[in-house]
């Protein structure tokens, strides 16, 4: 952190700042004296100084930032991939490449039942399906709550594939205590009351990207769950809102990079909300996974015409099949050529 001061400040003050800052925060303090003002150099853990009572002091012209706020989520500090261990058979963040598929909601046992049949025929390792759904619109479907939370319990035993879904509010996290993968959703990103809740869990969580953050954002969101001790998160890239209507979102590719140079977390990318239009999914999928993607969270209903929420980004089950063998052809390419 560099901080310039003013020039009218009094050696007096210069000192008494100094030793809060070494005393505070137990940084070093180095100090370079121009004509006009004096610049200082703060060396050390700079991540839980903050930088706007730093500027509100009165001899502080301006403060810079040279490292980033997150330290657990920093690669700097843990230049290894954090692996995200699921179950025996699926480990997030090894290299290889898994897909979560299922229904924006879930509506019944036969639809969880069959779409996870079929998804995991498609060779889809974990089935998605929302119980609790936050919708844009109070009068529109909300989900099946606690019922869609067990539905998808029997569609797991029916199948064997883990199981991923969202949640809303800390008040329900014993309700989760038997889900595989809690999802944090867009909208929650920045819900630091649940974050720091499900950061005292040993929960994965799939933490989706805000509608409107930016990287640095998402990284301190999730740096709040791994600050509890969950150092379990799997971030998911969902297309953020710009100036394009076209697509419900724009999908960032670059995202995926860049997380991967910043940060050990793995990446899943979900080219469903991404995209809004099921026609889109397959070349953002492609896309996410030439990028460097560790899996992708995809939505897929029997019926898209009829589903109660996401019909229009929906693939049928026979859609899914093709955009999956394409995936993984992909994925079995690069393997060759990285
Ligand atoms: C969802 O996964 O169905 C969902 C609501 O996603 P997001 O939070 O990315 O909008
Ligand atoms: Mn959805």
């Amino acid at each position: 952190m560099i901080i310039v001061l003013k020039p009218s400040t009094t050696e007096e003050q210069l000192n008494k700042f100094t030793n809060m800052l070494k005393n505070d925060y137990q940084v070093k303090v180095n100090k370079w004296d121009g004509v006009h003002s004096t610049v200082l150099g703060l060396i050390g853990d700079t991540t839980k100084i903050d930088i706007e009572y730093i500027d509100a002091q009165d001899i502080v012209e301006s403060v810079k930032r040279v490292q980033e706020p997150y330290k657990k989520a920093n690669r700097k500090f843990h230049p290894e991939n954090s692996i995200i261990k699921i179950n025996d058979e699926i480990s997030i963040g090894d290299g290889s490449l898994h897909i979560m598929a299922g229904p924006c909601s879930v509506e019944s046992e036969e639809q969880i039942v069959g779409i996870a049949k079929d998804v995991k025929a498609s060779g889809a390792t974990l089935l998605r399906g929302g119980a609790f759904k936050p919708r844009t619109s109070p009068y529109a479907f909300q989900g099946l709550k606690a019922e869609g939370l067990d539905l998808l319990k029997a569609a797991r035993k029916a199948t064997g594939l883990p199981i991923v879904t969202e949640i809303m509010r800390a008040s329900h996290i014993d309700m989760f205590e038997n889900v595989d993968i809690i999802q944090v959703g867009a909208r929650n990103m920045q819900n630091f009351e649940l974050l720091k809740e499900l950061g005292k869990t040993n929960k994965p969580i799939l933490l989706k990207r805000g509608l409107s953050a930016t990287i640095e954002e998402w990284l301190m969101s999730a740096e709040y769950i791994m600050a509890g001790g969950n150092n379990n998160v799997i971030l998911c890239e969902r297309g953020i809102r710009t100036y394009e209507t076209f697509t419900r979102n724009t999908l960032d590719v670059s995202a995926i990079p860049i997380i991967k140079r910043l940060s050990h977390l793995p990446v899943v990318v979900d080219p469903s909300h991404a995209s809004g239009k099921s026609w889109l999914v397959e070349p953002l999928a492609m896309a996410a996974v030439a990028a460097g993607a560790d899996g992708l969270i995809i939505e897929v209903h029997n019926d898209p015409p009829h589903a109660l929420s996401d019909g229009a980004q929906s693939l049928t089950p026979e859609q899914f099949d093709g955009v999956a063998k394409n995936v993984f052809a992909l994925k079995d390419a690069l393997s060759k050529v990285q």
